[in-house]
């Protein structure tokens, strides 16, 4: 049985352009997990997390505060997605 070779689900990629496997699971609940689950890579999300912890490190960041949560929110759909406006002009 090598069936789920075929059956891996595969998504083309907003963030590399690439159909890749995708991420294992839908990261959370929202609208913009959703997009994320269904437009990016695994690959792609791997590296965000990794860029998350640095952002967690370097802000201190406490994840239970609405706050922090909304500022990687806001960081991972650009960095995923590039839907957000860029910092400056
Ligand atoms: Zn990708």
């Amino acid at each position: 049985m090598c069936l789920y070779l075929a059956r891996m689900p595969t998504v083309h990629c907003v963030r590399c352009g690439q159909t890749r496997e995708r991420m294992a699971f839908q990261p959370f609940n929202t609208e913009l997990g959703r997009r994320v689950y269904e437009q990016v890579c695994g690959v792609c999300w791997a590296e965000w997390l990794q860029t998350q912890q640095q952002l967690i490190n370097h802000y201190g960041l406490n994840l239970r505060e609405q706050q922090s949560k909304e500022f990687l929110w806001s960081n991972m759909e650009q960095f995923l997605l590039k839907t957000a406006p860029p910092a400056a002009g």
